[in-house]
This record gives structure tokens, sequence and C-alpha cells, in this order.
């Protein structure tokens, strides 16, 4: 039978950053897939669960092994990686090789975060804006209070946390995000970085009615 971490599906791979995980050289495999459909996403040859490159765990396995002593983390990015059920042997595997393991997420699944919570060294969180404002963004109706829930998670568990939001090309006033930036510093929330909207090629993921919205994938057994 085929262990279930060689079933991670992985359709990119970063093998040196000191961006990705702050203040560690860190390599990054980009996880295939993801829930939501948010209007800027740039990183959109991700978002199925089955895209067009395949890079298998084995070829990450041995890249590793390479790397021991010269990297020092391993970042899951994505698309979103928690979508994955062979996440956690993955994180597993590289943390009994010695590397930090950092996650970059939306948030979309607490309860999978949760129980990644004693694998994780650091992570990167997209809080997008307030919780009632996320289907704007993102499509999907729950998304907002799923992406607060993780962010309350990371908090209580005390883990190195960056929070980041891309700023949509509607916000043109400052004033606009100072309602989310309150609120997280209210939260205890003390590393808030802002990220530039890039745009994007792929056509409105929210359209207007009698328009077709491009499919969203089923997510992954629970992990
Ligand atoms: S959460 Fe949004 S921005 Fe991030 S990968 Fe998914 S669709 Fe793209």
């Amino acid at each position: 039978m085929t262990p279930l971490v060689q079933s991670l599906r992985i359709g990119g791979l970063t093998p040196l950053t000191t961006l990705d995980y702050p203040g560690e050289l860190a390599a990054v495999i980009f996880c295939q897939g993801c829930p939501w459909r948010c209007r800027y996403c740039h990183n959109t040859h991700l978002l199925s669960p089955e895209g067009r490159e395949r890079i298998p765990w084995s070829q990450v396995r041995a890249f590793l092994r390479g790397r021991v002593g010269l990297l020092d983390a391993l970042v899951f990015s994505g698309g979103e990686p928690t979508l994955q059920a062979a996440l956690p042997a993955a994180m597993r595997e590289a943390k009994a090789m010695g590397f930090k393991i950092g996650l970059h997420t939306a948030g979309p699944y607490p309860d999978r975060l949760r129980r990644l919570l004693p694998l994780l060294d650091w992570v990167g969180l997209d809080i997008k804006t307030l919780p009632a404002d996320y289907p704007t963004i993102t499509g999907a109706p729950d998304s907002g209070a799923r992406a607060w829930e993780s962010l309350a998670l990371l908090l209580e568990a005390g883990i190195a946390l960056q929070v980041r939001t891309t700023v949509p090309p509607h916000w043109r006033d400052p004033e606009d995000l100072q309602p989310l930036t309150d609120r997280l510093a209210a939260l205890g929330v003390g590393n808030h970085i802002l990220q530039t909207c890039r745009p994007t090629p792929i056509p409105d993921p929210h359209p207007a009615a009698g328009e077709t919205a491009s499919p969203l994938p089923a997510a992954a057994s629970a992990a």
C-alpha cells in the first residue's frame, strides 16, 4: 500500500529562499488545491487539486536529504496546504530530518490547523479582511469565520506568526485598512504586513448573475 505521504500533490518547489520564512534559509513546496477563489489570487495554477506539474514526495525527500545542514526550514505553501490529508505526514518526515516547519495558509480549515500545531515552528497566515467581508474576496460564505478562528488558534498556541493582508485595488484610502489593523492589534497580533495586489489574468471568479463561475474543488478527506 502506498504511504499517505506519497499522495501529497505538489505543484512546485523553490530550493532556496530567504523571504518565505523570515530569518531562516528555507525551501518551499507549493501544494496543489485551494477551496477559495480570491479575486486577486496570483497562484491560479495551484487552485485545482490536480495541477499540470506534479513533483512526487520521493523527489522532495531526496532533495531534503541533500540539504540537511544547509537549509534551516521547509515551508509548505500553496494553494492551500491544509486542503490535503497527506500534509501532516509530510511535515513529520521533514521535521524528523531536522528542518523547521513553516506553513503558509489562509486558514480555511481550523480543525486541521489545530492538529498541525505541534508540528509548526512558524506560520504566515493570510488575514484578508474583517470576517463579514470575506465572501466578497473569497467567494466562500463561511470563509471569514474560518480564517479568524485559525488566527485565534495560532495566537493561543503561541506559534511564531506573521499575519499578511493583500491590499485589494478598491482599498485606495489607507483609512480602509484601519478597522482591520485595529482589530488585529486588539487581539495581540504584533507582526502584520501588507502585500501589494498583483493583477491576475483569470476570469472574475465571482461573476455576475447569468455568468459561470470557475468550479471549486472538493476538500480532501480530513487530515
Ligand atoms: S486563499 Fe485565495 S489567494 Fe490564497 S491560494 Fe486560495 S484563492 Fe489564491
